[in-house]
Formats: C-alpha cells, structure tokens, sequence
C-alpha cells in the first residue's frame, strides 16, 4: 500500500521507492515509441508488434509470442489456455502475483481450483520443490479436482525479488511434466533474475510450456508484455486476447516499439538497479529497528522489517520519498531507472531522520 497522495507519484523530485513500475520513461523511449509506422495489430498489421514478438520468442527460447497489454492479462491468458471446464486445479506458491494480486480472475474467468503452496525450510522464500509440487498432485479420481497446471514466478516479488535457483526450477518443472501437468513461469521480472545470475531468460523460459515477460518493470516502459509458447497455442491465445478486449490497436505499436528500445538499453543497466537495493538496505539496516527480510537481497526489492511501517511510510512521505507500506511493521522498497545514486543517497538521509 502506498501510504502518499497520488499526486506524489507524479513528482518527478520524489524518491520513488514503492515499485518498479513508476519510473517514467526517457526522452530516448519516448522518441522511440513515435518514431516508427504503426498499423493497427488486430489486423495483424503492425511490424514492430511482429518485430518484438519474433524477438522475445527468440529470447525466451518459444517458437511464438503475443504482444498484450499487462503482465496481468498474460497470467490469465495462460490460465485459459491450460486449464479446462470441470473443475481444473492451479498449483502455485501461497505469494505468487497469479493467486494474491489478480482479481481471482484465475478462479472467475478461467475456472481455476486454487492450490496455494508455502516454501519448505531450507529452500528460498517463495519457491517450492518438485516434492512438494508431488505431494499436491492428486491421484484422479471422481470426487477430487484434477491437477492441471503449474505456474512459477520468477522473480518472486512478494519475496522480496527472490530468485528460483534454475536447477530447482527444472526439477519441479520435470516433475510436473511427468504427472502431465501444464506448466507456466509469471517473468514479470526475468530479465532481473537473468542479470543476476547471468544466465539466458530463454534458460529459465525455454522449461515451460507458457512464458511471460514484462516491460513495465524494471525496463522502464509506459506497458505492455509478452507471452511466449507453441504458435498454434497463441493462435487460440489471440481469441482470448479479442474476447477481453486486450487488442490495443495502433497503441500496442507504440508500445512494442518502447519495449524494443528497452530490450536494447534497459536490460544490462538492471544490474545497477540491484546494486542500489543492495546499499540501501546495508544502509538502512544499521538504523534501529530495521531488519532486511529474507536476509539476502538477490535482485532489486528490499523486504525490511520496521518497528512502525505506517508512521514512517507518513512521515517519509511529506520528505518526498515514498515507499511500499506492506503490513504495520513490514515495508518494501524496490529500485528502478529512476532511482539513482542521488535519489538513493536522499532516500537513505530520510530515513536515517525518521529513525534516529
Ligand atoms: C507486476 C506483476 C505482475 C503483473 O504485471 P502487470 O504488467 O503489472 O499486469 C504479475 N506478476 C508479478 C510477479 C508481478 O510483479
């Protein structure tokens, strides 16, 4: 929960700390997206929406992409095209994005039975093992709902930017392929996991059935996303793309074209992102009463402890930095291409006045 006014958010001086969504988008992207020729995509017709699909396709090691307007729509789309009527179960983490922060359109639109997992100890936060996904498979039977379908996050967000290790991932990923399960990776944020580790996106994507990835995130763009999977698959994806009304006409060409600017200029730098979340929480954890939680940092959100979230989500808030206020001692704070060395170092002086 963001505890500032809205209109902090529009303050190009503000420290903004609640989400990698907020950055705005440079004078380059901006020139990038009304540069090309747009054509209206429903008709199939804009090349730099095909231009980005065939690429991310690629990246993502898929033979096929869809362009959509959110990450969100992406999610659902997958749930559709996996799970059928009559009573399909969904397994996913108790944190994941897909069953805590989407409406419940799994269970409205798509049908869904909810089958939320907790991490075992011993394995990070927000992920689970190929023998937990085991047990949960229910043996099929008429009275039980019937395993369907699988779906990961990468990087886990509600974990603070946590990243599933890839040897893990492919364990669980085997493990539900041999129970015939569907499988499906939310990458709102994969290109962090992909710098951080320094491994391939199509190294994490190339394992699922379903792949999606954002641009609103950290690469800094006004919206837009990508589903990757089999053509013929996306094929019937585009019927649910219409059927929601997420054809965006000569928009999504504009958007394609922010996305395509980004995939050039914004993935790399990601990794400067990570290394400001880093000091920021070694800075704020020397302040009393802060704890980074889990107590390692992978990627680009801060997860930190406080003794009391909401008066200092106020009180940072009038200092013109804003952060993500989670629970009454539990906040977040995620960095992006607008937070830089300057903003980061304002953020840490507020905080150190608020706290001592
Ligand atoms: C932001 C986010 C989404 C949704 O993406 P939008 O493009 O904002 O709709 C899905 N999953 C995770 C993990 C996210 O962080």
């Amino acid at each position: 929960m963001i505890v500032a006014d809205a209109s902090a958010l529009a303050d190009p001086d503000n420290v903004l700390l609640c989400s990698d969504t907020v950055s705005s988008q440079t004078a380059e992207m901006n020139a990038a997206m009304t540069s090309g020729r747009v054509a209206d995509e429903q008709y199939y017709a804009d090349p730099t929406v095909a231009g980005l699909e065939r690429r991310v396709a690629d990246l993502l090691g898929h033979e096929a992409a869809l362009f959509l307007p959110s990450g969100t729509m992406c999610n659902l789309i997958a749930t559709l095209l996996h799970i059928r009527p009559g009573g399909d179960e969904l397994v996913a983490h108790r944190l994941s994005h897909i069953l805590s922060s989407e409406a419940g359109g799994h269970a409205q639109l798509a049908g869904a039975v909810a089958a939320p997992v907790d991490s075992a100890s011993g394995i990070p936060q927000g992920t689970f093992t190929a023998d937990q996904l085991a047990a949960l498979v229910r043996p099929l039977s008429r009275y039980g709902p019937r395993t369907r379908m699988v779906a990961l996050e990468q990087t886990v967000n509600q974990a603070g930017g946590r990243v599933w290790p890839l040897d893990q991932m492919r364990a669980v990923v085997e493990r539900a392929r041999a129970h015939g399960l569907r499988t499906h990776l939310d990458g709102a944020r994969l290109w962090n996991a992909a710098v951080a580790t320094g491994t391939e996106p199509a190294a994490y994507g190339g394992l699922f059935d379903t792949v999606w990835v954002d641009f609103s995130k950290g690469l800094g763009c006004p919206g837009g996303a990508c589903l990757a999977g089999p053509a013929e698959l996306l094929e019937e994806g585009w019927r649910y793309k219409q059927m929601l009304g997420g054809a965006s006409r000569q928009a999504a060409g504009m958007q394609a074209a922010a996305a395509a600017y980004a995939l050039d200029h914004h993935v790399e730098r990601l990794a400067e992102d990570h290394r400001r979340a880093t000091q920021l929480a070694e800075e704020l954890v020397r302040l009393p009463g802060v704890e980074l939680v889990p107590d390692r940092l992978d990627t680009n959100i801060a997860l930190l402890e406080v003794p009391d979230a909401h008066a200092l989500g106020h009180k940072l808030a009038e200092a013109g930095v804003v952060i993500d206020v989670r629970s009454a001692t539990r906040i977040r704070c995620v960095t992006h291409l607008d937070v830089t060395d300057e903003k980061l170092a304002r953020a840490v002086d507020a905080f150190t006045s608020e706290l001592t």
